[in-house]
């Protein structure tokens, strides 16, 4: 990862979109803080693996109506989750290699009522990826994962070329 993708990743990740920022369920009247990291692009824009592993799940949006098409790899450090993906490009199973590409970006599930976010060089915008990290060993630990791409523990999880 060089400085400019990071800068690139940073600047297309809203001040909403960050690990911890708060959210709240209407219908339940919860708050609770965002588990991942919102990275708005174009759709089509292509995912790629953080880390090198197996997919242990694909769901498609039928399946999974507020994170629609996901994917979950179980890396070998840690598990990532890809959500509201347009394509899904692997099964259940695959081995992957970090960097290959596992689907592209969308707005599937409730990205559909997400809010806008402008970025340079792209129209406003719903279209996002919901990346999640977690501890292998405890998955219901979510890590913020802008601090392990800092560190160069996972990839930045987008093709960032293409924004
Ligand atoms: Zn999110």
């Amino acid at each position: 990862m060089s400085e400019e993708q990071l800068k690139i990743l940073k600047a297309h990740v809203p001040p909403f979109g960050v690990f911890g920022s708060p959210r709240r369920n209407t219908a339940l009247k919860k708050r609770y803080k965002h588990t991942g990291i919102d990275i708005y692009g174009p759709i089509g824009t292509p995912i790629i693996a953080a880390e090198k592993g197996k997919i242990f799940s694909v769901y498609k949006e039928i399946d999974s109506p507020r994170a629609g098409n996901t994917i979950d790899l179980f890396g070998e450090n840690y598990v990532t989750r890809y959500l509201h993906l347009e394509t899904m490009k692997v099964d259940k199973g695959a081995h992957v290699e970090a960097g290959e590409t596992i689907g592209t970006l969308g707005m599937t599930g409730n990205a559909k009522y997400a809010r806008f976010w402008i970025t340079k060089g792209q129209e406003q915008g719903r279209s996002h990826i919901h990346f999640e990290s977690r501890e292998k060993e405890h998955t219901d630990v979510a890590l913020d994962p802008m601090i392990l791409i800092v560190e160069n523990k996972i990839l930045i999880p987008v093709d960032v070329s293409f924004f």
